[in-house]
């Protein structure tokens, strides 16, 4: 249960961080390779799973554990947990395998009492100090342990304040300080209802399970929920966090000690400079907490020069032995440099591209590696929009703040994470501002496109979260002056209201008033660099879904090797075509559908000749027309009146619930190939628009590739008629054009029913390649409407009922056993079977682990996913090959 490290001991060492947590495995792993760590030990994970599970009992036995280990502690340091002489003191801090960023508690100076607190003044000749830290100990186990408020601790802080004559903290004298723990201990005790615990063993015990107690505060969970919504699988399946116990050493002993925090290389831009911040005389939370302003680390030198050269000669030992970029806190204790913890830093999909080219080119790690180094759904953040540099030149700047993640937000402005989530739910993209954020604030700060602080430095909450989010964020902006109440900002003497638009370059730390025209990114250097080595491992093709020339061009520009779904029905929407459609449903008999089908059909032609053109000399599968025909008339509610009436309440209570609980449910209806065998005059226009173009493309020279998709057959029948009346129509198009020439056009068909997987082998006869469709797959296996899924999904991933959201990453277990039957069976009658994915999964990473070992040819996605796509397919071939 419980693992030491120090120089007596290391136990963890090499253990897994699901075990240890990622603090607690490089604790003992910095121990091992010799850097000055303060010793301690980890309790587990599995600890923690144990403690919910026997309702909210500590273990047997692991106090006594902490106890031996606590003993090894005092001997290795030659201090006495409690001792009014030379007392050891150590901090607890929560560590889970995946870091959460401030979400969960930390208790310092802990082992602190009556009489260590003076035998910490003796040891440290420094009274002040000794008193300072008591004080700092029962308000924040008070807060944190006993969750008393922390207003009564500020009261009686001022009152010492006011008595002192003085306004800053650091002015109150030795004395000051001791009426304040005195004063403290009264306030907890009226708060808690019993005094101060002066045994460090209880002192200890409670302070484990407060933090085992912080794994479910709300803030905690909220923030698993929205990384694990966003695709974090790891997260989802964490069992608790373990506890680090750690010696305590001082940053704030005076002029010569100093704490600070800082990442091998810059996050933003992933340039090779370290990048950190310290504070002269003060302890680790109080960087990241933005109270004071840090500076940064290449200032240190002149303060401390040895402590200086020595942190740059860790930063290299620790990224020559990781082979990664860190994220590091450390200490100086009058003069002597500690390291208080490392992990992986980390970084914008920007900062992440470059770094993996850098240490390739530094022979740090290999081109495969790098290519398995970068997450693959980070490369959003390259494919961000930054700033059109003409309207950025005539911009309004109104001030400058920190660049603590890159990007570019337009937004209006929000003061609550309650009000961002409010209005992004309505529909607006809104820009949180807060003078810092908190951990209460992850729900606001994810609905925003953008987060403004007025303080707090690049490693303040605000930056560490918007950066693992890939969210464009300034920090620290100090002329920013906030008044959340009349929801306004002042920014030298201009005031802005909640009603006013902003604009915020991530990338530089500006602020800019109104709306700054944005443009799209530059794929060139080092991302295209990963993006070759990418191609060069990946054996899936990757497609994209596009319907549109306009799509289809940016999605080849992003490396799409063909469009993989062109959804026929998005072409009907438009002003000039959707009146011809709408009389085509609304015709009696087969005469005006078809009239009014006529008048469809050269629009589109020319579409399919667009896309053809974009996509010259590669397959673009196109899918017959698959929604209802419903969803392209407007829908009006009418008739709530008599039940409002006999109900005695208004009719616009019942609209309103009545569209409340409105739910289409799973499209089983009239669509797909169901349509095209009711009305075969229908498929018959959209597959002559498709030759005819096909037809115009080769009198051009242009070599269109086309592969007409039937969608949503369940039966090998549906599939036999259909393709019949395909080649039916090829066939009288071509003869009324006179084309002599072939036209290689592929006949295929979605796989997205159940039944279909389940006959897959008769399907594949009439089939000359199968594309999955795991929208309407899992839709149909879960029983879930994807539509409305939304009312419980969120309640199924807290329960955990699913780990993710099914129609965003596949669920492998379910659904993909009905893909591998599908390709197993499919390929049993056909060898060579040409299959692809074309539902959202053909975009998101894991699924395409998943489509690569189920031995798909390609998957296809929406274009800004495409290089997503191509680097998570060379990740999936090379663990393969693994
Ligand atoms: C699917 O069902 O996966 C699919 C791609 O088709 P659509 O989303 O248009 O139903
Ligand atoms: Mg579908």
């Amino acid at each position: 249960m419980v693992y030491y490290f120090g120089k007596s001991k290391t136990e963890g060492k090499g253990l897994a961080k699901t075990l240890l947590g990622g603090k607690g495995v490089n604790l003992a792993e910095m121990t091992s390779i010799g850097l000055p760590v303060p010793p301690g030990f980890t309790i587990t994970t599995e600890v923690c799973g144990d403690y919910y599970k026997h309702g909210k009992q500590l273990p047997k036995g692991l106090m006594e554990e902490c106890h031996d280990a606590i003993a090894q502690l005092e001997q290795e340091l030659g201090k006495k947990f409690g001792d009014n002489d030379n007392p050891l003191l150590v901090s607890v801090r929560s560590g889970a395998a995946v870091s959460m960023p401030g979400m969960m508690n930390t208790i310092l100076n802990l082992g602190l009492n009556d009489a260590a607190t003076e035998g910490l003044a003796k040891a440290t000749k420094n009274e002040r100090f000794a008193y300072d830290a008591y004080r700092r100990l029962i308000n924040m186990y008070g807060d944190v342990v006993m969750g008393l408020s922390h207003h009564s601790f500020e009261e009686a802080f001022d009152k010492i304040k006011k008595k002192y004559k003085v306004t800053e903290d650091t002015e109150v004298p030795a004395e000051g300080l001791k009426e304040l723990c005195e004063a403290y201990k009264d306030v907890y005790k009226k708060s808690a209802g019993e005094d101060f615990p002066q045994d460090p063993i209880k002192q200890l015990q409670l302070a484990i399970e407060s933090v085992f107690g912080s794994w479910h505060a709300d803030r905690a969970i909220s923030y698993r929920r929205i990384e694990a919504a966003k695709g974090n699988t790891e997260i989802a399946n964490l069992i608790g966090t373990a506890v680090n116990v750690q010696a305590m050493v001082y940053g704030n002993m005076g002029d010569d000690s100093g704490t600070g925090v800082g990442f091998t290389r810059d996050p933003n831009t992933g340039l090779n400079k370290f990048y950190g911040e310290f504070l002269i005389n003060a302890q680790g939370e109080d960087v990241v907490a933005g109270i004071r302003t840090p500076q940064p680390v290449a200032e240190m030198g002149k303060w401390d020069k040895a402590a200086h050269k020595e942190l740059m000669e860790i930063k290299d030992k620790l990224e020559t032995h990781y082979k990664e970029m860190q994220d590091i806190e450390f200490t100086i204790e009058k003069g002597k440099l500690y390291m208080l913890q490392t992990r992986t830093g980390k970084r914008n999909g920007i900062a992440a591209v470059k770094i993996a080219c850098d240490m390739v080119k530094e022979g740090l790690i290999t081109e495969k590696e790098a290519v398995l180094r970068v997450p693959a759904s980070d490369l959003t953040h390259c494919l961000l929009p930054s700033f059109k540099p003409t309207a950025r030149n005539a911009a309004d700047v109104l001030c400058r703040g920190l660049n603590a993640s890159p990007g570019a937000a337009v937004g209006k402005l929000v003061f609550t994470a309650v009000e961002a989530r409010e209005r992004f739910e309505a529909g607006e993209d809104v820009i949180l501002v807060r003078r810092e954020t908190s951990p209460e604030d992850v729900e606001g700060m994810s609905a925003a496109v953008g987060i403004l602080t007025s303080t707090g430095g690049a490693t303040s909450h605000a930056a560490v979260v918007a950066r693992g989010w890939g969210k464009c964020c300034v920090a620290g902006a100090s002329d920013v002056e906030i008044n959340e109440k009349a929801k306004t900002i002042t920014v030298n003497g201009r005031k802005f209201t909640n009603k006013d638009t902003i604009s915020l370059d991530g990338t530089t730390g500006e602020v800019m008033a109104g709306e700054v025209e944005t443009q799209e990114p530059k794929l060139s250097g080092d991302f295209a660099k990963l993006m070759e080595w990418a191609d060069k491992y990946r054996t899936m093709k990757i497609r994209t879904n596009a319907d549109s020339p306009a799509d289809a061009k940016r999605a080849r520009e992003f490396g799409a090797e063909g469009i993989g779904l062109c959804r026929t029905e998005h072409m009907f929407f438009e002003a000039d075509r959707i009146i011809h459609m709408r009389s085509m449903i609304l015709a009696d008999d087969e005469t005006d559908r078809r009239a009014a089908l006529k008048k469809l059909l050269p629009f589109q032609r020319k579409d399919f000749e667009g896309i053809f053109k974009a996509m010259a000399g590669l397959p673009v599968t196109i899918r017959l027309l698959d929604p209802p025909l419903h969803e392209f008339l407007p829908h009006e509610a009418a008739a709530q009146k008599d039940m409002a009436t006999e109900l005695g309440v208004k009719p616009a209570d019942i609209k309103k619930r009545s569209e409340a609980l409105h739910e289409s449910n799973p499209m089983l209806g009239h669509r797909g190939c169901r349509l095209s065998v009711t009305y075969p005059e229908i498929l018959e226009m959209q597959v002559q628009a498709i030759v005819e173009a096909a037809i115009i493309c080769a009198k051009k020279n242009i070599d269109a590739q086309p592969e007409i998709m039937i969608p949503l057959v369940g039966t090998a029948a549906e599939l036999r008629i259909l393709r019949a009346k395909v080649e039916e129509t090829i066939e009288v198009t071509k003869a009324a054009k006179k084309h002599e020439g072939e036209l290689k056009i592929l006949i295929g068909t979605m796989i997205e029913i159940p039944r279909a997987c389940l006959t897959a082998n008769e399907v594949a006869e009439y089939a000359d390649f199968f594309s999955f469709g795991t929208n309407d797959l899992t839709q149909m296996t879960f029983g879930y409407s994807r539509d409305d899924v939304g009312g419980f999904l969120p309640d199924y991933i807290e329960h955990k009922i699913v780990p993710v959201d099914p129609f965003q990453s596949l669920d492998q277990a379910g659904v993909g056993q009905l893909v591998e039957m599908g390709v197993t069976k499919g390929r049993s009658v056909k060898s060579k079977l040409k299959i692809g994915i074309c539902g959202e999964h053909g975009g998101d990473p894991s699924s395409i682990g998943f489509c690569n070992s189920t031995g798909l040819d390609y998957v296809s996605c929406s274009p800004f996913r495409v290089p997503i796509a191509r680097l998570a397919a060379a990740q999936a071939a090379l663990k393969q090959a693994k």
